[in-house]
Parts: C-alpha cells; sequence; structure tokens
C-alpha cells in the first residue's frame, strides 16, 4: 500500500466518520422527538389546550393550556368524562354548561368513525371569569384509533380576540349598511367596490349595478371630472352637487369624498352622499315664505304710512274749512268754496273706506258678485260721462279721452254691473291720474271664438317701471316716481280690481312703458242675452223732476248731521217728513202718525235698535216699506236688515242719485 492509497483511505474513514457523526445526531434528535419527556414538553408548552380521552371518554391528558383556558386543573380534570367537567364548569358558574352539553354531544354524535370526513368537529364555546371576562374559546374535537381502541382528542383555542374582531366588523358592516347616508368605497381608480342601502336608495342604483362603476353615473361626465380632475387625495372635498338619478329625477346632494390612507398608502375613497332636495324645497319655500312675509310687512307699513297721509289730508281740509266756515261774516262766494273743498275731500275719504272694505271683504271670501242682464253700451256711455267730470276736476283739460266701442249697437250682457263698472272707474281714473298730456282711450272687443269680451284701457301717461310690472296687482303696491312728486292713492285700486275681474271669471293684465303709457286689460266671460229678455234699470236714466207732495216718510235717525242731509235732499220733492231719533220714539210716531208710505230706518240707534224697531213697526202694518240705512256696509248687515222685514239696506253715506232711485220703487 504506497502513501497515497493510505491516504484515500484515511480521507474515505474521515468522511464516513462524519457521515456517521450526523447519523448519530440524527438519530439523537429522532429519540428526543419521539422521547416521553419531548411529548410532555410539547404537551405543556402548546399555544392550544390540548385533552385527549380513553376509549371510555376518560380524560387522560388535559395539559397546562387546558387549565389556563377552562380554569379547572388537571387534577380535577383527569379520569373525569366530558360531562363531568362541564358540570364542574356549571359549578363554578363560568360556563353555560347545559348549552356547552348539548354542543359536544352534539359534536360527539357527528363524529363518524368510519368516515374520514366527519372525524372531527368544531364548535364554539363561551366561559364568564370573575377576573378576566368574557374568554372564547373554540374547541376541535376529533376521534382517532389506537391499539387501545378508539379515543377522543380536543384542541382547544382561545379565540376571544378573533370574536371581537369578527363582532367588530358584523358592526362596522351594520354601521354601513344601515347608515343614512349613501356610502360608497372606490377603489384607486375611482371605480365602486362596495355601496350601501342608502347609496342604493338615493341614486336608484344597487350595489350590484353599481360596482365597478364610476360616480359619473349619476354625477354626469362633465362633472365627475370637474371633481375627480382636481381632487389631490390628500384632504376631504365636501361640496352641494346636482346628479341625476336611475329613474330621471333631478339630485341635490351634500356630497363628501375623502381617502383612507394606512401606513402612508392609498388603500381606497370614500363618497358620503346625502340627498338634500326635500331639504333644499324645503329651504326655497322658508325663504320665499321669509321673503314674502318681509314684504307684506314692508308694504303694510308702508301702507299705513301712506294711509295715514291719504286720510289726513281730506280730513285736514275737512276740519280747516269746517272752521273757516264758522265765522259768520264769511263771504257766500268763499263759504261755497269751502263747502265744494269739504265735499270734495269726504268723497275722497268715503272712497278709501270703501277700497278698504273692499279689499276686506274680499279677503274674507264675503264679496258676492250679483249677475244680472243689462247693457253694455249704456253702462259705457255712463261710464264716459263720469270720466268727463273726473278729467275735469283733477285739471286735465288737455287729455283727450278716447272711446272705443260700436256707439250704437246696445249689447245685453250677463254680470255683475256694479263691480264691472268699479273695474273701469279704477283703470281710467289711474289712467286720468299718471297722464298728463296725449289721450286715454278705452273701450272693448267681442271675442266670439273665446266667448269673452275684452276691455282695454289705455293712456299716454308716466307708465310703470319694468320691475315694478308683476307686483303692480299686488296691495299696497305704488311706484314711487321721485319724493318730490307723490301721487295719491292708497295702492288697493288694483289689487281690488284684479281679484274683482277674477271673481267674474276673466283675466287681468298690463303692458307697458316707462314714459310712453300703459294699457291694461281685462277679459270677461260673454255672455249675450236674448233681446226679449228684462233690461235691468236703466243705467242711464236721469233725474226727472219728483212731486211726492202727498207722501209721508218717517226718517229714524239719531244722527242729527245725517238727519239734516236727508232733509235737505228731499225738500225738492215736497213729501212730508217725520223724524224719530230713536227706536221708542218711531213706534210712537208711526202708530200716531196715519199713512206713513215708507220709513228710512237707521239701523243703529240708541236703546231699541233699528232691526227691533223694524220688526214691531211691521207687526202694526205689515205692508209699510222700510228702507234700512247703516255705516256698516258689510254683507251681513243687509242680510240681517233684510231677514228683520227691510225691503231694501243702503250704505251710508247715501247719495242723492242712489236715494232717489231707490224711493222712486216704493212712492212713484
Ligand atoms: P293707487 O290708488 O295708489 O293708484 P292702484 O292699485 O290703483 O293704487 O295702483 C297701484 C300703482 O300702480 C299706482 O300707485 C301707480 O304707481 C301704478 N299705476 C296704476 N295705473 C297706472 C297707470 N295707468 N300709469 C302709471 N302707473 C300706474
Amino acid at each position: 500500500m504506497d502513501n497515497s492509497e493510505l491516504y484515500r483511505l484515511r480521507k474515505e474513514l474521515e468522511d464516513h466518520k462524519t457521515e456517521i457523526e450526523a447519523l448519530k445526531s440524527e438519530l439523537s434528535v429522532l429519540k428526543s422527538v419521539g422521547s416521553e419527556s419531548t411529548f410532555n414538553s410539547f404537551l405543556n408548552n402548546s399555544p392550544s389546550g390540548i385533552a385527549i380521552s380513553d376509549e371510555n371518554g376518560l380524560f387522560r391528558i388535559w395539559n397546562n393550556r387546558m387549565v389556563a383556558l377552562t380554569g379547572i386543573s388537571d387534577k380535577l380534570a383527569l379520569g373525569k368524562d366530558y360531562k363531568t367537567i362541564l358540570n364542574l364548569i356549571n359549578q363554578f358558574n363560568i360556563g353555560n354548561a347545559d348549552e356547552s352539553l348539548r354542543i359536544v354531544e352534539d359534536m360527539l354524535n357527528s363524529i363518524r368513525p368510519d368516515d374520514p370526513e366527519t372525524l372531527s368537529a368544531k364548535h364554539k364555546l363561551n366561559l364568564h371569569f370573575p377576573e378576566k371576562g368574557r374568554v372564547d374559546l373554540e374547541n376541535i374535537l376529533f376521534s382517532f384509533k389506537t391499539q387501545y381502541g378508539r379515543q377522543q382528542a380536543c384542541f382547544v383555542n382561545d379565540i376571544t380576540e378573533q370574536r371581537k374582531f369578527e363582532e367588530d366588523i358584523l358592526l362596522y358592516k351594520m354601521i354601513f349598511e344601515n347608515n343614512l347616508d349613501g356610502i360608497a368605497i372606490l377603489d384607486l381608480d375611482q371605480n365602486y367596490i362596495l355601496s350601501n342601502k342608502a347609496h342604493s336608495s338615493i341614486t336608484g342604483y344597487s350595489s350590484e349595478e353599481i360596482i365597478a362603476k364610476k360616480p359619473s353615473l349619476f354625477l354626469g361626465e362633465k362633472l365627475f371630472y370637474e371633481i375627480y380632475k382636481v381632487y389631490d387625495y390628500q384632504k376631504l372635498f365636501e361640496g352641494e352637487l346636482k346628479g341625476i338619478s336611475r329613474s330621471k329625477s333631478e339630485l341635490i346632494l351634500d356630497y363628501v369624498l375623502f381617502p383612507v390612507y394606512s401606513e402612508n398608502v392609498h388603500l381606497c375613497t370614500i363618497e358620503i352622499i346625502r340627498d338634500i332636495s326635500f331639504r333644499k324645497k324645503a329651504e326655497k319655500q322658508v325663504f320665499d315664505a321669509m321673503r314674502k312675509a318681509e314684504l307684506a310687512d314692508k308694504l303694510k307699513t308702508a301702507f299705513l304710512s301712506n294711509m295715514s297721509h291719504e286720510i289726513r289730508t281730506p280730513m285736514n281740509a275737512i276740519l280747516g274749512f269746517s272752521t273757516l266756515l264758522e265765522n259768520p261774516d264769511i263771504s257766500v262766494d268763499k263759504s261755497l268754496k269751502y263747502i265744494n273743498y269739504i265735499s270734495k275731500s269726504g268723497k275722497y275719504l268715503l272712497h278709501i273706506i270703501d277700497d278698504i272694505i273692499d279689499i276686506a271683504k274680499i279677503e274674507s271670501n264675503q264679496l258676492r258678485i250679483k249677475k244680472s242682464i243689462g247693457s253694455l253700451s249704456a253702462l259705457m256711455n255712463n261710464l264716459f260721462l263720469t270720466l268727463a267730470r273726473m278729467k275735469e276736476k283733477e285739471g286735465k283739460k288737455t287729455v283727450e279721452l278716447r272711446k272705443s266701442f260700436e256707439k250704437n249697437h246696445d249689447l245685453r250682457i250677463y254680470t255683475d254691473f256694479h263691480r264691472l263698472e268699479q273695474i273701469l272707474l279704477n283703470l281710467n281714473y289711474n289712467a286720468i291720474k299718471f297722464t298728463n298730456e296725449g289721450f286715454i282711450e278705452c273701450g272693448y272687443r267681442i271675442n266670439e271664438a273665446k266667448k269673452e269680451i275684452l276691455f282695454f284701457c289705455k293712456d299716454t301717461g308716466i307708465g310703470i317701471p319694468k320691475e315694478k310690472l308683476d307686483h303692480i296687482f299686488e296691495r299696497f303696491n305704488k311706484v314711487e316716481y321721485s319724493k318730490s312728486k307723490i301721487y295719491s292713492g292708497a295702492g288697493l285700486g288694483l289689487a281690488i280690481s284684479s281679484q274683482l275681474v277674477y271673481l267674474l271669471g276673466g283675466n287681468i293684465w298690463v303692458e307697458s312703458e316707462l314714459n310712453s303709457g300703459s294699457c291694461f286689460y281685462f277679459t270677461i266671460p260673454y255672455i249675450e242675452m236674448e233681446d226679449t229678455e228684462e233690461l235691468p234699470v236703466d243705467l242711464l236714466e236721469t233725474d226727472k223732476k219728483i212731486n211726492w207732495i202727498d207722501k209721508k216718510i218717517l226718517i229714524v235717525e239719531d244722527d242729527l248731521f245725517n238727519f239734516e242731509l236727508l232733509n235737505e235732499l228731499l225738500s225738492e220733492t215736497n213729501v212730508e217728513i217725520f223724524h224719530a231719533s230713536d227706536g221708542r220714539q218711531a213706534l210712537s210716531m208711526f202708530s200716531d202718525t196715519e199713512n206713513i208710505d215708507l220709513v228710512l230706518m237707521d239701523i243703529q240707534l240708541p236703546g231699541i235698535n233699528g232691526l227691533e224697531a223694524t220688526k214691531l213697526i211691521l207687526e202694526i202694518n205689515p205692508n209699510v216699506p222700510i228702507i234700512a240705512q247703516s255705516a256698516y256696509a258689510m254683507n251681513e248687515d243687509r242680510e240681517l236688515a233684510l231677514s228683520a222685514g227691510c225691503k231694501d239696506f243702503t250704505p251710508k253715506p247715501i247719495g242723492k242719485k242712489m236715494l232717489f232711485k231707490i224711493l222712486r220703487e216704493y212712492l212713484d
């Protein structure tokens, strides 16, 4: 054997030695793993609770972790079956043994030793320790076969943290799902990953439909790009946006967007939407109502100060000129002039009061329309006579008054003539008031096709500013042209006129240009009447000389001035006048005087009032006509008077024309 051979053999021996060493250490490792001490160490250091029962179901192994998890020592547990253990748990008051027992039995029953699929079962139970509180355990039970027979092993793990985590997730899921705001989660490409119920009910798109789509679905492409182009995913975006729902209805949304980061990594973006359409509508309603209330308040204040001015001016004239009239040395010319001023102011005051009463009646729905058959041409002719007088009084001599209707055609229609005349007078009076040169043209056209009459009143006056046109028919609206030129008027005429037109069944509107003039139009239904139908009292009827020399009238009036006025008005008729200043006197005068032809009865009387006196007089003579008079011109006063037996009712102060018209009905 040479040296090299020896060297090779030695080398080989060395290699085998190393191999043997390695095998030795492997053998010792294997020995130690399989050894009892390794097994015991494995059991007692295991993070899972391990318990093994023998073929009789009695526990033979109960490791340290099992003690820690259940609170039952190995001394107590070993040699016991699971029922006893569960009873112990019950005794220690840390768990619901009955429930656990049921679960374990179910599990044991479910284990089929021959079926590898069902050799194990899993269940959860919880224990309540006085110090630790609730502990959740998961128990994996499995059955295995040994040379000693079939045995069971339990692996028990503490899943309290996991359970808490799962519960938290469930809670968050519920909060997410049931949130009243629409919530959706978007990925980094702005595609939806998830959306909740409210999101679906707001947008109309279900969570399945929305997945992988972008918010442009309901925001529209334009708005979507406007928002997302500038959004930097660093902070919150908040805005009020408009969108379109799946059913194509408009959405007004409170829109919030914010990114979610975890350790500086952008995970997703949250979109929160809230439907504020309803709130917006309500806000608008409140805003509108507030504006209306403010406007009404302003108008009322303006009305009150205007009213104060409108009432004070004629009152000052009445009081001032009355005082001047007290001077016995005053000339006849002057006194006539003052009386004229007083009468004019009185009429103006009455006009304002009439307007206020009309507006009150309209607002309380008490204004009644009384339609009758009559001649429209007669009404127009009469109107123009009045307008000519008005124009004269207002000193508008240079303003031409133009008629624009068929003068010879006697058109008979069915409407409320009194209210129609009131509207025409209001419009034309305004035209006269606001026109200093040019003309005023008033007339009507029949529209056979629409079955309506179109009235118009055109002037070349100061006109109405565009911004005022929309509100000109509202109460108390006056245009303030300049501080220096204030036009008289309470701002009620157009409001009353427009309401009357609606009550008559028509429409009213205006066209106007500042400094050029205005044209008011209104329509009423055209109901033409046959010629054979009875004409109402002729509106153009003029007073013919009356002679009631053989007639007797009893005037019941407590106010001396009012009596004087009536006495004066009736003096030219030669009628014999009796005066009673209260109800009782009226009664005795009526029974003491033979053949009284008519009674003019004031309603507000001291003692027996006018209504009672009427009833008592009618008991004496049921045929005597009694005409009621009252300063309260409301509808119910009329009705009360008529139901007390009065033949007619006139508001105070009564004009000569009206007084004669009524009296002629009973005395002629
Ligand atoms: P008033 O009694 O104040 O005239 P109205 O209701 O009749 O009340 O009119 C309201 C306002 O409408 C007037 O104050 C005036 O500013 C404007 N107006 C009405 N008619 C005319 C018109 N023909 N030309 C110019 N302005 C008018």
